[in-house]
């Protein structure tokens, strides 16, 4: 029987991948430091564990499996990522995650192992201009990212491509791309721009007001999160090692992404621009080398996409209202 191993399943993509490999006839065991919060975990084991203790890492990996994915990462929206304020443990806890991963599946012959990077490692100075960012696989050096998440991420990258050449374990490296969808995070700081925007359009009376931080012409591209399991597999079952971006390559900007949520949930209401932290000025996925190296890119449009998440997020905005009532 095919058997994953899949860290960070109690996450939100983890979880989306748990389900996939569970119908794709897997037996599946997840690891994290929680369960998913919004659907029981498909997974057949899941064992709660934190992947920063060495030995907990290697209890979680103690035996074989045909397929082992890394998401676990101590991770946020721009809320939690770019105010400064958790840098020190985003490093030493992502960092130690990944070291200790990657140590245990070495100690246990593992061949394999998929890890999921992020478009954050690219510079800086090549996202200002918010019509043409550049995020070729290439330009990621000379590295400039604008947070140490980015980094980190950065580090990590090298850390499975040293394991990949020094210990036989081959790397599977994604650059995922601001995934979103149902069962995300969705309110509380980690949330990411798709699912805030929801929850505001949620909450908002109709002919009200909705914020957005900044001038909301900085631009981003969003993957709908079963284009993002799907590139995961195609990729993990490639002969590529990567680095690849999994994004979508529909650029919009912040303005464009409210309008189209507005439409979905047929409200009329006015944006306001407000002071927030932002990121990079202008993102989207370059897909050339995905489509040249798998023959596949994501191609949903994010509207399609929006239309999925907007009704699952307002149904919790309606459910928690209630419970707070
Ligand atoms: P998520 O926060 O929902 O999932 C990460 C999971 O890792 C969480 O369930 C968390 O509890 C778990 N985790 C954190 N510390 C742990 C520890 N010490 N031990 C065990 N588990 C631990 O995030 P996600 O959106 O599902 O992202 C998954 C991966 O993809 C992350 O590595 C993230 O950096 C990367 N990524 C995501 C996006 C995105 O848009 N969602 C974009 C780029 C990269």
């Amino acid at each position: 029987m095919k058997t994953a191993l899949v860290c960070g399943g109690g996450g939100f993509i983890g979880a989306h991948l748990v389900t996939r490999l569970k119908r794709e006839g897997f037996w599946v065991r997840a690891v994290d430091l929680k369960y998913p919060e919004f659907a029981p975990t498909a997974a057949d084991d899941f064992i709660i564990a934190d992947l920063r203790d060495r030995q907990e890492a290697r209890d979680a990996i103690d035996r074989p499996f045909t397929e082992i994915y890394q998401l676990a990462a101590d991770m946020g929206g721009a809320g939690f990522i770019f105010t400064g304020e958790n840098d020190a443990d985003i490093m030493h806890n992502s960092a130690s995650i990944n070291l200790n991963v990657l140590e245990a599946c070495r100690r246990r012959n593992a061949k394999r192992i998929f890890y999921s990077s992020s478009a954050c490692i690219y510079p800086e100075h090549n996202q200002l201009d918010p019509d043409t960012p550049v995020t070729r696989e290439s330009s990621a050096y000379p590295a400039n990212p604008d947070s140490e998440y980015g980094w980190e991420k950065l580090f990590s990258e090298r850390l499975y491509l040293a394991y990949s050449r020094n210990h036989g374990i081959e790397a599977r490296i994604a650059r995922y791309h601001n995934i979103f969808g149902p069962e995300g995070t969705w309110t509380g700081g980690r949330e990411k721009a798709p699912a805030a925007l929801c929850r505001k359009v949620a909450q908002a009376q109709d002919g009200g007001v909705i914020d957005i931080w900044g001038d909301g012409k900085q631009t981003r591209s969003f993957l709908y999160i079963d284009e993002c399991v799907e590139g995961t597999l195609r990729l993990m079952r490639s002969d590529f090692l990567g680095p690849v971006n999994i994004g979508s390559d529909e650029m919009v900007t912040l303005n464009d992404l409210a309008g189209m949520v507005i439409e979905i949930a047929g409200k009329r209401l006015t944006i306001e621009h407000v002071k927030g932290p932002l990121g990079v000025r202008g993102r989207n996925s370059d897909n050339v080398l995905i489509k040249d190296k798998l023959g596949w890119a994501p191609s949903e449009p994010l509207r399609r996409g929006l239309a999925k998440t907007y009704p699952w997020i307002a149904e919790q905005v309606k459910r928690h209202a209630a419970g707070s009532r």
